[in-house]
């Protein structure tokens, strides 16, 4: 394993603090620093920026975001006994690593970062689709980020990054593209984690869009999104019946077949139709 700083390997500091991975935490670690600076290098330049990690675990990610130039970690672990792990790399890099002991889902993150703020994650997969939710939908845009490199179930990635006729293609596609780029930027394989998981996994980048991308109520456009995919076979007419008596009239103003699917339906199309229901 190439040194990327003057810390001991990951395996040595895993065994040195007892750190064996808990399943009920989502643990997977990623021991490999070389990939660790990789998924930091995906995040684009970091100097300059606070680099917000949830989830820094034994802190291979949090050695790459560190040894790849970030002005600042803020790295947010609710499990305890990493912490003495964190606490060595943050000597190591004095005043830029700052670790906080909890919740990622309870803390308010923005209040502690300066801008420009990157995130860049590998998160437990069982909070990740959650705090990629709560990114995208801050209560004003643009939001307190610049851009999310996360890591997700290669099955969640394509969800984010589909698009219009694919099977992966609803609501998270549509709540991310509406008012960021996305891509997929790395696959890793099961065996790059230890323990291994049972699916594979990738890394999306998402950058923020100044405005959305076309206007539109984010509560109304998210109504109408989910009423579409929730009946996602239904023709559009019928799955979105409840949202206005004249849905046909407002469907073909929008410029859409009332017999059309969700799924076939892009993006724009759900804003104008967010926009007449609005009017
Ligand atoms: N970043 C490390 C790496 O790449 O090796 C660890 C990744 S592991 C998939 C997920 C990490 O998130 C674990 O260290 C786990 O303890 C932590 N975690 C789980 N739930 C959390 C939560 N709600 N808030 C903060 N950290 C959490």
């Amino acid at each position: 394993m190439a040194a990327i700083d003057g810390l001991p390997p990951l395996r040595e500091v895993i065994a040195a603090h007892g750190l064996a991975a808990k399943k009920s935490l989502g643990q997977n670690f990623l021991l490999d620093l070389n990939l660790t600076a990789k998924i930091a290098r995906a995040a684009g330049d970091l100097t300059g920026c606070d680099v917000l990690e949830v989830g820094p675990g034994p802190g291979g990610l949090t050695r790459g975001l560190l040894a790849e130039g970030a002005r600042r970690v803020l790295a947010v672990e609710k499990d305890t006994r990493c912490l003495p792990a964190l606490e060595e790399i943050a000597a190591a890099y004095p005043g830029r690593l700052e670790v906080v002991n909890g919740d990622a889902l309870a803390l308010d993150a923005a209040a502690r970062l300066t801008a420009p703020v990157k995130v860049v994650a590998n998160l437990p997969y069982n909070v990740g689709t959650e705090l990629l939710i709560r990114w995208m939908t801050p209560q004003s845009w643009p939001p307190f980020w610049q851009s999310l490199t996360l890591m997700f179930q290669r099955e969640v990635a394509e969800r984010i990054v589909a698009r219009p006729g694919s099977k992966a293609y609803g609501r998270l596609a549509l709540m991310v593209q509406w008012r960021a780029d996305a891509r997929i930027v790395l696959s890793l394989p099961p065996e790059a984690f230890t323990p291994p998981p049972k699916i594979s996994s990738a890394v999306v980048h998402v950058t923020a869009l100044p405005e959305p991308r076309y206007p539109a109520d984010a509560k109304i456009l998210e109504r109408v999104v989910a009423a579409g995919f929730n009946q996602r076979r239904k023709m559009l007419r019928a799955s979105l019946r409840g949202l206005a008596p004249d849905i046909e009239d407002r469907l073909r103003a929008a410029g859409i077949a009332p017999t059309a699917r969700a799924e076939e339906i892009p993006l724009e199309g759900f804003c104008a139709l967010a926009r007449s229901l609005a009017g």
